[in-house]
C-alpha cells in the first residue's frame, strides 16, 4: 500500500505513520516527491491495518500497489532514480548516458592500467573488471581475487573512474566494499536471494544484471529484494537472454529498456558485449541500445582481446571503443540525450 501524505502534513505526522507501519510488521520506505511525500508500506498485506493508517493525521489517502514489485515500481515513485557511482563519481539515470568499460577479467596490473587510461580518455565514467569470475568451467581462469581488487583500486587512484566489480558470495561483501564503488551482481546470481539481501544491507550502489532466463517481472523482483533490504541505489542491466538462437551467445532483448522504463523508476543499462558474444556486434548494438533509451552501456574492452584470459571473442580494443563512443554521442544527440 502507498500512504499518500497530504501536502501540508508535518514531519511529526510522517514519523507517526512510519511508526504505525512498522508496528504492523511491515517495512516502510519514505519517498519524497516534488509535490508530496508518500510512505510505501510493503510486506505481508494481511498484516496491514488500512483503517488505522487512513485515520492517522496528515494522511490524504491509501492506495494499493498493483504490481508484484512495489518499491521498484513507478506506482510508488514517479521520478527516475539517479544513481551516483561513487562519492565523487558521475551519474547513471540522468539525461547523460554513462558508459562503464573495462576488461572481462582483471588479468595483470599493466593490462588494467592501460585499459583504464584509454577508456577514461574516450569518455567512460566507470571501470569494470572481474576479480572473482563466475566461469562455466572450474578449469577456466577464475580471476586474481584480492590482488585484482588492489589493481582496480590503483586504477581508480590514477584515473578517478568509479570501480565496478562482481560479487560472487556473501562472505566477500566486506572485502569488495573496501575496494569497489559499485557491486555487480551477475546474471548467474540474479536470483541468489541471500546475495541480493546482503547487497541491500550495505550502501554501495548495485549493478544488477538480468538473469539469462529471467522474465522482466523476475528481474524487477530481484531489484525489489535489494531495495527492500534498504539500498535504493540499484542500476539494472540487460545482458541478453538464452533463446534457441545460437549464432550469438545471447539474444540482446532491447525492448526491455522502454518496457522497464514504463513500469519502473530504476535506471537501466545495456551490456552489448555479453548480449551478443561477438566483438563485431558490439558497436551496432551499443548504438541500438542508446537509440532504445538505455541510460548507459557496459562494454568489455581489452588491450589485446585475442589473448584475453576470458571472453576473448567478445571484447573490443581501446581504439574500437573510442570510435564506438564517438558514434554513440551522435546517436545520443539524436534521441535528446547527452553523452
Ligand atoms: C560480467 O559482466 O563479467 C559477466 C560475467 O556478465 P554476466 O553476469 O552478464 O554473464
Ligand atoms: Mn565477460
Amino acid at each position: 500500500m502507498i500512504v499518500v501524505m497530504s501536502p501540508h502534513s508535518t514531519k511529526g505526522q510522517l514519523d507517526h505513520v512510519v511508526k504505525l507501519v512498522e508496528e504492523m510488521g511491515l517495512t516502510s520506505h519514505i519517498i519524497v516527491g516534488t509535490d508530496r511525500t508518500v510512505v510505501a508500506a510493503v510486506g505481508d498485506k494481511r498484516m496491514l491495518d488500512k483503517g488505522a493508517l487512513e485515520n492517522a493525521e496528515g494522511v490524504e489517502k491509501i492506495v494499493p500497489i498493483l504490481s508484484p514489485y512495489k518499491v521498484a515500481s513507478k506506482e510508488v515513485k514517479q521520478e527516475k532514480t539517479v544513481v551516483r557511482l561513487s562519492p565523487s563519481g558521475a551519474l547513471i539515470g540522468s539525461n547523460r548516458i554513462g558508459v562503464i568499460a573495462g576488461p572481462c577479467s582483471v588479468e595483470d596490473r599493466q593490462q588494467l592500467l592501460e585499459v583504464a587510461a584509454a577508456i577514461k580518455e574516450a569518455g567512460a565514467i566507470g571501470l569494470r573488471g572481474g576479480a572473482f569470475k563466475p566461469r562455466s568451467s572450474p578449469y577456466s581462469f577464475q580471476g586474481l581475487a584480492e590482488k585484482g581488487l588492489k589493481y582496480l583500486a590503483e586504477a581508480r587512484e590514477k584515473t578517478g573512474l568509479a570501480i565496478v566489480t562482481e560479487l560472487l558470495t556473501v562472505s566477500h561483501v566486506e572485502m569488495l566494499c573496501e575496494y569497489a564503488d559499485v557491486l555487480q551482481i551477475g546474471a548467474r546470481n540474479m536470483q541468489n536471494f541471500m546475495l541480493l539481501k546482503a547487497v541491500g544491507e550495505q550502501s554501495k550502489p548495485v549493478l544488477l544484471k538480468r538473469g539469462m532466463s529471467a522474465t522482466m517481472e523476475e528481474f524487477l523482483l530481484a531489484a525489489e529484494y535489494i531495495i527492500n533490504a534498504g539500498n535504493k541505489n540499484v542500476i539494472l542491466c540487460e545482458r541478453g537472454i538464452r533463446t534457441f538462437e545460437d549464432y550469438c551467445r545471447n539474444t540482446l532483448a532491447l525492448s526491455i529498456v522502454p518496457a522497464i522504463q514504463r513500469v519502473s523508476h530504476l535506471p537501466i543499462m545495456v551490456d552489448p558485449t555479453h548480449g551478443t558474444g561477438h566483438a563485431f556486434l558490439v558497436e551496432r548494438m551499443s548504438l541500438a541500445a542508446v537509440a532504445a533509451g538505455a541510460d548507459g552501456l557496459v562494454i568489455e574492452v581489452h588491450p589485446d582481446p585475442q589473448h584475453a584470459l576470458s571472453d576473448a571473442a567478445q571484447q573490443i580494443d581501446p581504439q574500437q571503443f573510442q570510435q564506438l563512443m564517438e558514434k554513440m554521442r551522435r546517436v545520443a544527440a539524436a534521441v535528446d540525450r547527452q553523452a
